[in-house]
């Protein structure tokens, strides 16, 4: 059987190991992909640091965000558009529901689907092996859809579309048209909150505030659309990031927030918000209480999880139409090999670098 190489997770918190896992035999309409660039997530690093449900259980190829070039079909296939696709396509492509649960084909919620297949949690020792991104080959199920990446997209930025920005996509698609005279406020300014600004400018909002940190990252966001920033590490008073978002809304609060960084933002957020406006929960992880009685009248509360197919779609055609306005290239912020792949995820752990990425070549 061959094999290739991969960064795999013996030991939680311990350094990850370069390992040759087997490539499995494609299944009728599974496909083999060759990764060009694995990018880094949060979740990676909660992962290594320990096992985020009873299912992880190691040893596990970390990453859950490829790009790669079609090595192998497993017979015809087509993309998500219906045209066919050949080997030496360069694609991303999506989780996969079960198609046949209550949330499935009931409620239209696959992202709940408690079938849901995703990857960078998978047994690297059990078949098909190869479903995590850090790896030289990946194995894509054949309930996957595929997502042709278009040349002017980089490789490095269409493996974040496979997370952050397919997430945001979710998001905005839930949250409905944004009105020319509304003013959105993001809180976080790490790749969803980078990528958000950017979504919520080309959306037509009136004024796009975020809030967020450090120094480094805020410049970022303000190439990406920001009318104006808050740097959270020095204005330490919640009061007066209050005052800010007022003064900049006519004493109203904002028409929508937007929370990328944690639930630990929620509550700070709801107080940002207008009475009637729209809260839109992405960022996970984090615990807070929030008091009902002080939420504000006539308000929405939107959350997602992950993302349907078309979100992946619609991620990489934003970044290859919007590429001449909004400078994407600058949220991946350093580049690694595989061979240095305990350094990456040091680098993103400790909050060095807005998003790591594994490049292949
Ligand atoms: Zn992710
Ligand atoms: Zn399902």
């Amino acid at each position: 059987m061959d094999t290739c190489r991969a960064a795999v997770i013996t030991e939680h918190n311990k350094p990850l190991t370069i390992q040759r896992v087997p490539i499995p035999k494609l299944d009728p309409g599974s496909l083999l992909v060759k990764i060009t660039a694995s990018t880094l997530c949060g979740t990676d690093v909660h992962r290594w640091h320990g096992p985020l449900g009873d299912d992880d259980t190691l040893p596990i190829i970390t990453g859950h965000e490829p790009c790669g070039v079609i090595e192998e079909i497993g017979g015809e296939r087509t993309d998500i558009l219906g045209n066919p696709v050949k080997r030496g396509d360069r694609i991303v492509w999506s989780y996969v529901a079960c198609g046949s649960c209550y949330y499935c084909a009931v409620a239209l919620q696959p992202c709940i689907c408690p079938g849901r297949a995703s990857w960078g949690h998978n047994r690297s020792d059990q078949h098909p092996y190869l479903l995590g991104s850090c790896a030289e080959y990946m194995y894509v199920p054949k309930e996957c859809l595929i997502i042709k990446v278009p040349e002017e997209v980089s490789s490095a930025s269409a493996a974040a579309s496979a997370c952050s920005y397919r997430t945001v996509m979710h998001g905005f698609d839930r949250l409905g048209a944004i009105k020319s005279h509304e003013t959105v406020v993001i809180q976080g300014s790490g790749p969803l909150g980078n990528f958000a600004t950017a979504v919520a400018r080309d959306h037509g909002a009136k004024k796009v505030l975020v809030i967020g940190a450090p120094a480094a990252r805020l410049e970022v966001t303000k190439r990406m659309g920001a009318d104006a920033v808050l740097n959270l590490e020095e204005v330490t008073e919640e009061k007066e990031r209050r005052r800010w978002v007022r003064d900049h809304t006519e004493g109203r609060g904002a028409d929508i927030v937007i929370q990328v960084a944690n639930n630990m933002a929620v509550p700070e957020g709801l107080t940002l918000l207008r009475g009637g406006g729209r809260y839109l929960n992405i960022g996970a992880g984090g615990k807070a209480n929030i008091a009902v009685e002080k939420l504000p009248q006539e308000m929405l509360f939107i959350t997602v999880r992950s993302a349907e197919p078309r979100h992946w779609l619609q991620a990489i055609d934003f970044l290859a139409s919007r590429r001449k306005i909004f400078p994407f290239e600058e949220m991946i912020s350093k580049s690694y090999t595989l061979d240095q792949i305990n350094d990456a995820m040091q680098a993103m752990a400790s909050y060095q670098v807005v998003k790591a990425v594994i490049n292949f070549s």
